[in-house]
């Protein structure tokens, strides 16, 4: 079984906590997801919204330097996205907050150096780049700037965490097709998962802009009184074959960066989820295009 998940945030809880990525109890380890036949991970540096300028900077070095030593420690197990070697566990490293940058283009271009292929654009809160979920404003002149220079680069851009203003103002500058790595459909009876996930509308834009969306399984965006666990995420599901956006679902699970459900927790549980969407009548042919087949075939293009 194949997996290709666009999104957690498991480095850096390794980093503050001082745990093994390779073993550990987290949703995710190099160990657990090495069982698989191919896993590829994106790994995200979440830049906390407190971090700014040089503090974000050697926040993020200190969180890569990290991740690349624990890489390095367990190559038989994990290599470089991209790299060409025979790893049951390919990792990229990307990066949840622009502010990662220093809030200057050389900062962009030294995350890119350090092999960052993805930058989600912002947290909740405003950045240098534009504003979040929990935020007033939209795309900032330096945005743009970083904007056109990442898509120069070939650094793929996620819209994850944007609020509506600063995605549609996003949306009309991007030349290249960009992905929301942890987002889902509107279709939840909750305040903060109507903030984060997305409207018909916006999912209509990422089509467009043949891009992806991968499904995050953080309870408060999927659940409400309506459905639970896997009943949650089959309606995510079904929702996007019903609306013909089969072609741009990923997973984007954000393991180690919030609360799933049981059924759901922990990279070790996706072979039995697949099995029991099997089970629920999604064809193998959907579920490959889910659980990899997708974020391959743009990342093969992309990087
Ligand atoms: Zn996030």
């Amino acid at each position: 079984m194949k997996v290709f998940d666009l999104h957690c945030d498991t480095a850096g809880e390794c980093y503050n906590e001082k745990i093994s990525l390779f073993s550990n109890d987290l949703h995710l380890s190099i160990e657990r997801a090495a069982k698989y036949d191919e896993y590829t991970q994106l790994f995200a540096v979440w830049i906390p919204d407190k971090l700014r300028g040089d503090d974000a900077v050697e926040y993020f070095n200190n969180v890569a330097d990290n991740f690349y030593k624990e890489l390095e420690a367990h190559k038989e197990y994990v290599s470089v996205y991209g790299s060409g070697s025979e790893t049951p566990v390919k990792a990229l490293l990307t990066v949840e907050g622009g502010s990662a940058c220093g809030g200057t283009i050389e900062g962009l271009k030294a995350l890119y150096k350090r092999g960052v292929r993805v930058i989600t654009l912002t947290w909740n809160a405003q950045n240098e780049i534009a504003s979040g979920a929990f935020a007033e404003g939209g795309l900032s002149d330096f945005g743009k700037e970083f904007v056109r220079t990442a898509e120069e680069l070939g650094v793929v851009l996620d819209v994850s965490h944007l609020n509506r203003q600063s995605f549609f103002e996003f949306a009309e500058f991007a030349r290249k097709p960009f992905i929301a790595s942890h987002s889902n459909a509107d279709i939840v009876n909750n305040d903060y998962g109507r903030k984060r996930n997305l409207t018909k509308e916006q999912i209509d834009v990422i089509k467009n802009a043949k891009g992806l969306v991968g499904l995050n399984y953080y309870t408060e965006f999927i659940e409400d009184d309506e459905a639970r666990g896997i009943d949650a995420l089959c309606r995510q599901i079904d929702y996007f074959c019903e609306q013909g956006y089969e072609d741009i679902i990923a997973l984007g699970s954000d393991y180690d960066g919030c609360r799933i459900n049981p059924v759901l927790h922990g990279v070790e549980k996706l072979e039995g989820v697949y099995k029991e969407l099997l089970s629920r009548g999604y064809s193998n042919d959907l579920l490959e295009k889910i659980f990899w087949k997708n974020a391959e075939s743009f990342f093969n293009k992309m990087i």
